[in-house]
């Protein structure tokens, strides 16, 4: 007979998923409701004020889409992109591939503006690009590329496109709750994020929000959305106000009471501790791996706090490096992807799992377990130097 199944329990430091705080897992774990329920649809409500203030937009078009971040990101150009329109498409890294590809099979002409992995999005070779083509309907790039560590610069890319009348779309699935994210601020007119990085949720939702222009484009198009469940005219019978919610498909009730749970956190801490949080964190990480003689593989200014890429000692194996922690220490981190592969790890500090006790627990682990493999790193001085952070 099968028997129920028991995972194991272990620190998620890799690209995501990231711990799930226990007070959004027993939030899940609350009885099922129907989702025309009129008490679930004030917790949606809520869940909506909640994500509009998170994102930083008035946006009436904000809400969570029930599929993970992948799906926000159809969502966002299966709306947007109607067949012979040119999108400029920003590739640091795996995320903006997939935005090719979406471009693409949507029937658009993808400009594409590529940047070696691990730098940031180069504002100049964007401005070229504008400058290059006329008529561009969005500009789409990546603002925390989870295969490299790399942050590029919303605010100045978002500046562009509105300097050449182009929408912008934008990937905030690991900066969301991480680092800042100004949807109104900057003008971003399409966006979509993921639950299961900063926002310390299970996966499998992704918030999306769109702009009063993305809207207009949306209702201004000439051919019909080609995806049903992702069209957001239907999803909004269903998410929009009003108090009139007409079916459209049946809501993932219990992981929207850990969305719901997850933001309530956020709004506890405040968003701006939680940032600076990250931020600490991720010193206190790096000081650590520094006094161990390892490095990063992104230059300073263009680090996320939340996704940390270090290069791999030299001779070191890379996946034994891996299961023993798992097997050792239940510690998850991640590997490098692409030509990063066997290169680097991919240290997350991600939401609830930005913690003091995670940092001094990956370096420990990381420590013992190099040790043990005779790989050419410093011992005995990286918990001093991550403390010394701490003690700041
Ligand atoms: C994780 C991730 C995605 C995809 O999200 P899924 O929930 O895995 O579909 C997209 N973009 C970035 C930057 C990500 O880190």
């Amino acid at each position: 007979m099968t028997t129920s199944f028991h995972p194991p329990v272990r620190t998620l430091m890799g690209p995501g998923p990231s711990d799930v705080s226990p007070r959004v897992l027993a939030a899940m774990a609350r009885p099922t409701i129907g989702h025309l329920d009129p008490e679930f649809i004030r917790m949606m409500d809520e869940v909506k004020e909640m994500l509009k203030n998170l994102f930083k937009t008035k946006n009436e078009l904000t809400m969570p889409i029930s599929a993970p971040g992948s799906a926000g990101m159809e969502a966002c150009f299966v709306n947007l992109i109607e067949p012979g329109d040119k999108v400029i498409v920003c590739q640091n890294g795996v995320f903006g591939g997939r935005m090719k590809e979406n471009v693409v099979r949507f029937g658009g002409e993808c400009i594409l503006v590529e940047d070696e992995w691990g730098t940031a999005v180069s504002i100049e070779k964007v401005k070229a690009a504008f400058a290059a083509n006329a008529d561009v309907k969005a500009l789409a790039f990546v603002h925390a590329e989870t295969s490299t560590g790399v942050c590029s610069d919303a605010k100045v890319l978002c500046e562009l496109a509105q300097a050449n009348g182009a929408l912008t779309i934008v990937d905030a699935v690991t900066s969301l709750g991480g680092v800042n994210v100004d949807v109104d601020g900057w003008g971003i007119d399409a966006i979509y994020s993921g639950t299961q990085k900063c926002l310390s949720c299970p996966p499998g939702i992704s918030p999306v929000s769109f702009s009063a222009k993305a809207v207009e484009a949306v209702q201004n198009r000439t051919t019909p959305v080609p995806s049903w469940f992702l069209d957001t005219n239907l999803v909004m019978g269903y998410w929009g106000g009003g108090g009139k919610r007409a079916y459209h498909h049946t809501a993932p009730v219990n992981s929207l009471y850990a969305l719901h749970e997850a933001l309530v956190m956020l709004e506890e801490e405040g968003l701006d501790n939680a940032y600076t949080r990250h931020q600490k964190h991720h010193l206190a990480l790096r000081a650590g791996l520094e006094a161990m003689g390892i490095g990063f593989l992104v230059d300073e200014d263009s680090r996320l706090p939340q996704l940390n890429s270090v290069l791999i000692p030299e001779g070191v194996d890379d996946a034994a490096v891996r299961t023993a922690l798992l097997q050792n220490y239940n510690l998850e981190i991640g590997a490098g992807l692409g030509a990063l592969a066997g290169k680097v790890w991919r240290i997350g500090l991600m939401g609830t799992a930005s913690t003091q006790r995670n940092v001094m627990l990956c370096l420990d682990a990381l420590e013992n377990t190099l040790a043990g493999m005779d790989a050419p790193i410093k011992v005995g001085v990286a918990a001093q130097a991550a403390a010394a952070v701490f003690a700041k």
